[in-house]
């Protein structure tokens, strides 16, 4: 099995490499999925949350109230921290759980935004560190183009999240998304050439 992390600022095309990935054969496993499953209706982890944070953090359906808790934590490391260690021990255990599912020989994509905000030894965890690559100007394109944001509000997303420089740090690997998808597509399809052939070394 070969472990590969895959990251990229907010409107890179991770989602688009994660995909394609995906369609020829990894086993991709979504870091911010497996953080809204994790406090998913009816879970031990919501009733964490509810005890650390109160009751209002509910919906009246029993969900969690997701705008309201980032509002909470926004502001205060203090109260993001403890959120934190509600949701990423019980999300690593997810990704434990579906690791040891995946058949021998898997390539596992892991699908992670903020990879390189949590550091380089979470970056050593990973075999391959795939790095999604465009300049910002092309991130605010894409966003305020495909995805209906407004300028500003991709700006002050991308202001929270690393540098390209940081991210091209911890990266083993690097997806030029600059071109267009015909170019991207060229790109995965050499990539996973290259993964799959170390996965079937392991
Ligand atoms: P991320 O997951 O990194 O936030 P997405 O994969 O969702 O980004 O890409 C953001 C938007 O840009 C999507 O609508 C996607 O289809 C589009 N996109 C991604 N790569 C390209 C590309 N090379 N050319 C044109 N559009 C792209």
């Amino acid at each position: 099995m070969l472990k590969v992390g895959l990251t990229g600022g907010i409107g890179s095309g991770k989602s688009e490499v994660a995909a394609r990935l995906a369609a020829r054969g990894a086993v991709v496993i979504d870091a911010d999925a497996l953080a809204r499953e994790v406090v998913g209706w009816g879970t031990p982890g919501l009733a964490a949350v509810v005890a650390e944070f109160g009751p209002d953090v509910l919906l009246p359906s029993g969900e969690l109230d997701r705008p309201k808790v980032g509002s909470i934590v926004f502001s205060d490391p203090e109260r993001l921290k403890a959120l934190n260690a509600i949701v990423h021990p019980l999300v690593g255990r997810r990704m434990r759980e579906l690791m040891d599912a995946a058949p021998a020989g898997s390539v596992v994509v892991y699908d992670v935004p903020l990879l390189a905000e949590n550091g380089a030894a979470s970056a050593a965890a990973y075999d391959e560190v795939v790095v999604v690559d465009v300049p910002e100007e092309t991130q605010v394109d894409r966003l305020t183009s495909r995805r209906r944001m407004t300028e500003a509000d991709a700006r002050a997303r991308m202001a929270h999240q690393a540098t390209r420089e940081e991210r091209l740090a911890v990266a083993t690997r690097v997806i030029d998304n600059s071109g267009g998808l015909d170019v991207l597509e060229e790109q995965v399809e050499a990539l996973w050439k290259v993964l799959a052939a170390r996965a079937a070394a392991t």
